[in-house]
């Protein structure tokens, strides 16, 4: 049976690490950093996302502002918003909530957030950084995962690492970050023979959005298993993106879902602020 990957415990470990740099902060420069989260529209889901958030600013110690907007707001005014924020001295960190409305442009809304505030690491220059191998703010989710393997003792120096799901949020930066920590990175698409490459992975991390697409059989004995995937049921049940049982049986250590990685991505994030704070990136 493969060790359970406690994300709920490691991401509390992150969080405290944090607090204790923020009172640190405030004790030796009066500076307290601030997160502002930007939130357009009712989508229930990404009102339960920004309470977390916003909770967990609250309990390292940051400051933190949410403005919601109502899902009429002008693409123009939303500049505006993103623009006064960026000039905010007392804000560190700005995190725009996705998805925005259909008539605003997020792309052009993230690029608007200056790249030191770019706290969810989104923007094209923080891509940028990561791509190059410079110093910058990661998008949350992956450095999270980077975050449970090294807690897990998985080193991926000189691993076969594959990575399914290319997103511009999770898979594709995910790839760069163990790329950048010398494995032999596979990443894999719809158009994959993912039995084939799965088979590979001495490091296997899943974010695709099917509920247990994966299956266990195809898991490489001794793998780490990394899922990202968030699904939920009918019955109102949460899965990720691999069969959990069947891969538990052939992984060395594995995430649950939930309990894995999600508690991982709002501990970053309160990392990234702490960086944006103090130019420590
Ligand atoms: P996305 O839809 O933007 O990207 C999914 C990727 O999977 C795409 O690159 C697509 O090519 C690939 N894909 C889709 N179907 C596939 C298939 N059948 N075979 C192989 N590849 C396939 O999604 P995302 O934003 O990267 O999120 C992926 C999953 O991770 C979702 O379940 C999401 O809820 C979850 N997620 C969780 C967290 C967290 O904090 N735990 C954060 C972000 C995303």
């Amino acid at each position: 049976m493969a060790q359970l990957i406690d994300g709920k415990a490691i991401a509390a470990r992150v969080r405290a690490e944090v607090q204790v740099e923020v009172a640190r902060l405030k004790a030796d420069r009066g500076l307290i950093p601030g997160l502002a989260v930007v939130r357009v529209g009712e989508d229930p889901a990404s009102k339960i996302y920004v309470t977390g958030k916003k909770k967990a600013a609250e309990e390292v110690g940051f400051r933190s502002w949410e403005h919601h907007f109502d899902a009429s707001i002008s693409q123009d005014e939303l500049l505006a918003q993103v623009r006064r924020l960026n000039d905010a001295s007392a804000v560190h960190g700005i995190l725009v909530q996705l998805p925005l409305p259909k008539h605003i442009d997020a792309e052009l809304i993230i690029s608007t957030v200056k790249p030191e505030k770019d706290v969810d690491g989104f923007h094209p220059i923080s891509a940028g950084n990561l791509s190059l191998g410079r110093p910058g703010l990661r998008p949350c989710t992956p450095a999270g995962v980077m975050r449970l393997l090294e807690e897990v003792g998985c080193n991926p120096s000189g691993k076969r690492a594959v990575v399914v799901g290319r997103s511009n949020i999770v898979g594709k930066p995910m790839a760069l970050m163990l790329l950048q920590k010398d494995a032999t990175v596979t990443i894999c698409h719809r158009k994959s023979d993912l039995p084939r490459e799965v088979a590979q992975a001495d490091i296997l991390v899943v974010a695709v959005g099917v509920p247990e697409l994966i299956q266990g059989d195809w898991i490489k004995p001794g793998a780490v298993v990394i899922d990202v995937g968030m699904n939920r049921k009918a019955d109102g049940k949460l899965v990720g993106d691999v069969a959990f049982q069947a891969a538990s049986q052939r992984a060395s250590a594995i995430t649950p879902v939930p309990g894995g990685v999600g508690p991982m991505t709002i501990a970053m994030l309160m990392r990234n602020t702490l960086l944006a704070a103090t130019g420590g990136v």
